[in-house]
């Protein structure tokens, strides 16, 4: 048995003067204890009681490199030592603009701000500007940060409340303070459905301003699109004069530096990132056709934030596309190998311990969940997993020396090696037997 004693009584302390004792709210679900991180290295993190894991949270994915890569580190810190922010423009952001534009098919123009919920919510008035309607389309189960304007209850095994919020079809603030007047141009429908998306947007497509999608449902079971569902989305808002907004904070720089839209082949109206693009560096991006981004080079729509651009996120994010960009993107392809091999190894041990479970994989991303099915391909589907159990699961992983998010999601890095994955596979065998004791 491993000991937390010094986290727990970290976190006593923590609570005294930080609300909560957490910095976001998801953290406060991990068990035993919310864990407090002494250092990380490659795909290692060692916690403040000296215990070492194999790491799949990646601090909720940003860490696409691992932790303190040395190229990544390195160019960062030579990036400080010329001073991290002006509040003045600098030669960064002109080449990692140039180089987003190159990387992203969509993209002939970029903005950068500090967080995913930042980009999301310029995409959307980017969408209101340039189309002069109000609503929005958003998908059960789809995450797209937390604000106001588009935070509904998240049915997340780790957030606290509000499971059901968004499953009846009724749009719900996603959290206690949030104005229910700003959700009131949402318009919530079920994803994976062309048929639901079609009748809505032929019957209220002229309110429409944008349809904002996770072009794979990662956060909520990591669901693919079914066949010409993507396909079908982009004609109908094509067709409509709806912005298209791929949702890409999770899947940019991971589903190759091209992100979903490459994979697939379909070129959204704009796209958002966050957390991979600058290797674990607070920097997000909108990108889209010139077109689009008028509205903010005319400055009809306000593009504000202090620290956005800072010479600090734009070095790292240059370097992440560097070392992400080498040998034609083989890293793609290598942690990509590795998650299906997880995937498929925690399949079977699922399986041989006697539990029914699903593995969702697409790239190096997968969602492991308990489950009476054979597939999960909606969101319907993905709610009647066994939530408890899995968060189980993940607190005897964690004694297995291996961590993962307690809502089943698991990121793989480029430092993730064969002998990570073969001991992680191991370390669920056990875990698995001894929740089935
Ligand atoms: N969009 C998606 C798809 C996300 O998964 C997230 C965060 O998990 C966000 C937006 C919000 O990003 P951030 O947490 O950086 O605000």
């Amino acid at each position: 048995m491993k000991a937390y004693t010094t986290s727990k009584r970290l976190f006593e302390r923590s609570g005294a003067a930080l609300a909560g004792g957490v910095s976001s709210s998801l953290r406060a679900a991990m068990r035993p204890v919310p864990l407090f991180a002494a250092s990380g290295r490659g795909a290692v993190v060692t916690d403040a009681d000296g215990n070492r894991y194999i790491d799949y949270l990646l601090a909720y994915g940003p860490l696409i490199l691992g932790h303190a890569h040395p190229e990544l580190t390195e160019r960062i810190h030579a990036a400080m030592t010329n001073g991290y922010t002006f509040g003045l423009q600098h030669e960064g952001e002109i080449e990692l603009a140039a180089r987003l534009t190159e990387a992203l098919p969509c993209a002939e123009q970029v903005a950068f701000s500090g967080s995913g919920t930042e980009a999301v919510m310029l995409a959307l008035r980017i969408a209101r500007s340039h189309t002069g309607r109000t609503k929005i389309v958003r998908f059960h189960g789809h995450y797209h940060g937390w604000s106001d304007a588009i935070f509904t209850a998240f049915p997340s095994a780790d957030m606290k409340g509000g499971a059901a919020s968004d499953a009846g079809g009724k749009t719900m603030p996603g959290t206690g303070g949030q104005s229910e007047l700003a959700l009131q141009d949402v318009i919530l429908l079920p994803w994976n459905d062309a048929v639901a998306l079609e009748e809505t947007l032929r019957a209220r497509g002229h309110e429409v301003a944008a349809v904002i999608t996770e072009p794979v449902m990662c956060n909520s079971g990591c669901i693919r699109p079914r066949d010409g569902y993507l396909e079908r989305m982009r004609e109908l808002t094509r067709e409509l004069g709806i912005v298209l907004i791929f949702d890409e904070v999770i899947t940019g720089f991971r589903f190759g530096l091209g992100g979903a839209h490459e994979r697939f082949g379909i070129a959204p109206d704009l796209m958002t990132m966050g957390k991979a693009l600058a290797g674990g560096i607070a920097l997000s991006a909108v990108a889209g056709s010139r077109e689009l981004m008028r509205v903010v080079s005319s400055g009809k729509v306000s593009h504000l934030g202090t620290l956005n651009g800072n010479c600090v996120a734009t070095a790292a994010a240059i370097a992440t596309l560097d070392i992400l960009g080498r040998n034609g993107g083989e890293a793609f392809v290598r942690m990509e190998a590795t998650a299906a091999r997880l995937a498929q190894g925690l399949r079977e041990r699922i399986a041989a311990n006697g539990f029914r479970g699903v593995v969702n994989q697409e790239g190096p991303v997968f969602h492991m969940m308990f489950i009476d099915r054979d597939a999960v391909e909606d969101f319907a589907a993905f709610s009647e997993r066994d939530g408890a159990l899995y968060s189980d699961f993940a607190e005897r992983m964690l004694e297995e020396g291996v961590l993962v998010r307690t809502n089943g999601l698991w990121y793989v890095s480029t430092e993730h090696t064969e002998a990570h994955a073969e001991a992680t596979l191991q370390a669920a065998d056990r875990a698995l037997a001894r929740l089935a004791a």
